[in-house]
């Protein structure tokens, strides 16, 4: 809900995760600046899918390609002509929308009504309560799935014909109000292309304009054969990167969801011809296991199958997870066919082919992408993990209770009371665990204060160094998630520390 979204952002500036950009002269829209927690989330989200990616696949390699990339890249990449959002604006409100968005928001409508009706079966009839069953023969379901149907099949039309017209009359026609006003007085469907430009030098000319990366594929595909070579990759193989990517994005709203300046963590998947659909399917459920591993709940997440395709593409399915606003793509898998590869071979004039020693032959690759934005994913992090809990004794509290993998701090570190050596005794314990563990020393305000303040950025342990400790060597190690306290040896902390935070 909205609200739920207004607290993630409060939450996340005033705990140091996320700032708006340039703040002091009032921020810049759809720009925003991770701070001292969110740049460790950030880190370990990355890391989280580099080792899965990188690491534990020995046919995938990493690459850093540049942001500016020569202006033919994007010539072959369709971006330059094709790159465009339809826009609408409502005349009253004079909010503008993208205008495919209002048509899928409308037909949503109805696969809601749908999941209402299983819903109040469910509740009605309990086990008894056959779900298949019951979406083949119930009337109303039938009425309602035969519009989505029908309004996915003309919305496929729209598409396919490229005219900006029946979108509009589509609109017009199912009398799609303004979000915000009300109002069905839409402008026309416009084009905006959302690749930022700049001049490189000082010349300003045409052939001067290079533009700012809007995905990092790109830098990928013209690398292909300096991998394939050097790295005597053979087909099947991938190559892996992490970078960022800049759209003039029209509909700049929800906080890092849709940003102008974001990073992706995308894998491009080189494959035989003829092979691409075993290795799409391959992919989108291994990104999706990748995903849920990660425990926030299996409930958060579900496969939104495209029927309307991209030009380059064969096959396309997004990842959704359950944001603060609903479910929203958080990762793209596509079947890119050879597009990308044959375009680039066309405006380069060089061959991008692969000898297939078992084959016998050369042929340019077939392509599976898996493409997950870094932001889109510290949101899901974050937002699935603030929690409002009431204890036992009646009391609240507010718990980031982010998978101990990729929490900032994986244990804070405080003396009971600043007095009788117990800040050096704290320090010391820093000392040994922080070469393994991103630390925080803590020794502000009482000790209740500080465990909510922990449980609030969501260090998953909290050790105290009391009296007791200067006598045994023991401390108490408080879990985030069950508030659980257990006196330990300061010998077994780092292996108790270990099998928590590992993935
Ligand atoms: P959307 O439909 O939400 O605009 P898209 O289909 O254009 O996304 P892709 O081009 O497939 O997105 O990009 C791959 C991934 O990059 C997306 O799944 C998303 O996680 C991320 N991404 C795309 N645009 C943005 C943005 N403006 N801000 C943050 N992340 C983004």
């Amino acid at each position: 809900s909205e609200d739920k979204l207004k607290e993630v952002i409060s939450h996340a500036k005033e705990y140091g995760y996320v700032f708006p950009s340039s703040e002091i002269y009032d921020g810049l829209s759809a720009t925003y600046d991770y701070g001292q927690l969110g740049v460790e989330l950030k880190n370990n989200i990355k890391k989280y899918w580099w080792s899965a990616m990188v690491q534990m696949n020995d046919e995938i390699v990493g690459l850093d390609a540049a942001i500016f990339m020569h202006p033919k890249t994007w010539k072959a990449s369709g971006h330059t002509e094709a790159f465009n959002d339809p826009m609408i604006d409502n005349k009253d409100s004079k909010k503008r929308y993208r205008a495919d968005v209002l048509v899928e928001e409308f037909i949503e409508k109805y696969r809601e009504k749908i999941a209402k009706d299983v819903e109040k079966g469910k509740k009605r009839f309990g086990d008894d309560f056959d779900v298949e069953q019951f979406l083949a023969t119930n009337p109303n379901v039938k009425r309602n799935q035969a519009k989505i149907d029908e309004l996915e099949a003309k919305l496929e039309t729209v598409f396919q014909s490229g005219d900006l017209t029946q979108l509009k009359a589509m609109i017009d026609d199912l009398g799609i109000a303004c979000p915000v006003s009300g109002s069905k007085n839409w402008t026309e469907v416009r084009q905006f292309n959302l690749m930022f430009s700049t001049e490189l030098g000082s010349v300003a000319d045409d052939s001067s304009t290079i533009y700012l990366r809007p995905e990092t594929a790109q830098g990928i595909f013209v690398n292909f054969l300096n991998v394939q070579k050097t790295g005597r990759m053979k087909i099947p193989f991938g190559i892996a990167q992490i970078g960022k990517a800049f759209r003039n994005e029209i509909v700049a709203r929800q906080f890092i969801f849709r940003m102008r300046e974001f990073e992706q963590m995308e894998m491009q998947y080189f494959v035989r011809p003829g092979e691409e659909l075993k290795w799409y399917e391959h992919w989108k459920e291994k990104r999706n296991k990748w995903h849920k591993a990660l425990g926030l709940g299996e409930e958060f997440y579900r496969d939104h199958d495209h029927i309307q395709l991209a030009h380059y593409a064969n096959a396309a399915s997004d990842i959704e997870f359950d944001f603060p606003m609903g479910f929203k793509e958080l990762e793209g898998i596509h079947s890119r066919t050879d597009f990308d590869l044959k375009a680039h071979e066309e405006h380069s004039g060089k061959k991008l082919q692969f000898f297939d020693p078992e084959l016998k032959k050369s042929y340019v690759p077939y392509v599976v992408e898996t493409s997950v934005g870094l932001d889109r994913m510290f949101l899901a992090v974050f937002s699935a993990s603030l929690k409002n809990e009431t204890l036992e004794d009646g009391s609240e509290r507010v718990v980031l209770s982010i998978p101990p993998a990729l929490a900032p701090y994986k244990v804070a570190v405080m003396p009971l009371t600043k007095k009788g050596c117990l800040p050096e005794k704290a320090m010391e314990i820093i000392d040994e665990l922080k070469f393994d563990f991103n630390c925080q020393y803590d020794e502000k305000d009482s000790i209740g204060k500080r465990y909510r303040r922990q449980d609030a950025i969501g260090t998953p342990f909290h050790v105290t160094v009391d009296h007791q400790t200067l006598e045994d060597n023991t401390v108490t190690i408080r879990d985030r998630d069950t508030m659980k306290q257990d006196r330990v040896a300061i010998a077994d902390l780092h292996s108790i520390i270990e099998e928590k935070v590992s993935l």
